[in-house]
């Protein structure tokens, strides 16, 4: 098959062959029609996160169909379509993996990162952490539901019932996230990195309130932000516009280091907190939830070997919504736009 491999990081992703995975006995062999690019892939292929598998396949918003099922695997049948999400593995016994928290689990390991991804012709999943995806997408729209939407989703939870919530970063979590609050009664404030009007003109035609640049107030105190930009300057940015009682929400698994900032900006009972990965809970709701909005996927498109190309227009903030990487052999794109 082929695949793009990251062999060390900061180098560029690599075409090579690579010899089919043949599945374990509890796991599925899955053919990738389409993988979503997401700002963590851009994380570990820079060396962000420590130790990643290498050489390792990114890609960790994937969708497919089963091509062959481990001879222990029950749940699944080859030729159903399933998408998988970061969460590939967790120890399923310890404090956190018992109390419903298994996004913590100390041991849990991350597909396209510690699991060999979907930037890929097929990989191999373990289908206890696998999801069965609503029928109203097609493949590469279905994509960034797997994370940038689940995540985000889990982001806006955390943001409780902020009626006026702020979005940081317009991409492809908050173009998802905006349309669910929207659906929930919430005004939606966007924020984009200054001179980013394309991205703000985007935000407006999700229905923001209002857009701008991510230094500047907005005309309304909000009631929580959420960051899904990973610049750490912003956490007292968006203090500095959030209510008494309000939530900075950081939705990103790396952010460069937060400043110091005056205490009164936290004073008020302000919290700032973080958002950590997936538990298999968020997954099913919010899969069942998205149609019903409904959530409709803004995606550009690339060419499997184009990876690097898809990678370097995330970095400069040029992708409308969300990168999806067309995987598939000889498959015509079932989620064409
Ligand atoms: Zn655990
Ligand atoms: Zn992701």
């Amino acid at each position: 098959m082929r695949a793009m491999l990251l062999d060390s990081v900061r180098a560029p992703l690599r075409l090579a062959e690579r010899p089919l995975p043949a599945p374990g006995p509890d796991q599925v062999l899955i053919r990738v029609a389409a993988c979503g690019v997401c700002r963590t892939d851009l994380h570990v292929a820079d060396g962000e996160l420590p130790d990643p598998k290498l050489p390792l396949v990114l890609g960790h918003e994937i969708v497919g169909m089963v091509a062959q099922i481990g001879e222990r695997v029950e749940d699944f049948a080859p030729g159903e379509r399933v998408g998988v999400p970061w969460l590939g593995w967790t120890c399923g016994v310890c404090r956190l993996c018992s109390t419903g928290r298994e996004n913590l689990c100390v041991q849990a390991r991350f597909t396209g990162y510690q699991i060999d991804g979907g930037y890929a012709e097929y990989t191999v999943a373990d289908p206890r952490y696998i999801f069965r995806l609503p029928p109203e997408y097609g493949d590469a729209e279905a994509t960034p539901l797997l994370c940038a939407g689940l995540i985000g989703y889990r982001s806006l939870v955390m943001a409780d019932d902020a009626r006026r919530l702020g979005l940081y970063g317009f991409g492809a979590a908050a173009h998802i996230i905006a349309q669910v609050a929207r659906h929930q009664g919430r005004e939606v404030y966007a924020f984009t990195r200054p001179g980013d009007e394309a991205g703000q003109r985007f935000a407006l035609q999700l229905g923001a309130v209002w857009a701008g640049a991510s230094d500047q107030t907005p005309p309304d105190e909000l009631d929580a932000a959420i960051l899904f930009a990973p610049v750490g300057s912003l956490v007292p940015q968006a203090l500095r516009c959030v209510a008494r009682g309000g939530t900075v929400v950081c939705a990103g698994i790396h952010m460069s280091d937060v400043p110091s900032f005056p205490y009164r900006l936290l004073w008020g009972e302000r919290t700032v907190r973080s958002v950590a990965n997936l538990t298999r809970r968020d997954g099913e709701e919010f899969l069942a939830f998205a149609p019903k909005v409904p959530v409709r996927t803004e995606i550009e498109t690339f060419a499997l070997e184009d990876a690097n190309e898809a990678l370097a227009r995330l970095r400069r903030g040029q992708i409308r919504g969300a990168a999806v990487l067309l995987c598939g052999v000889n498959m015509p794109d079932r989620g064409s736009k």
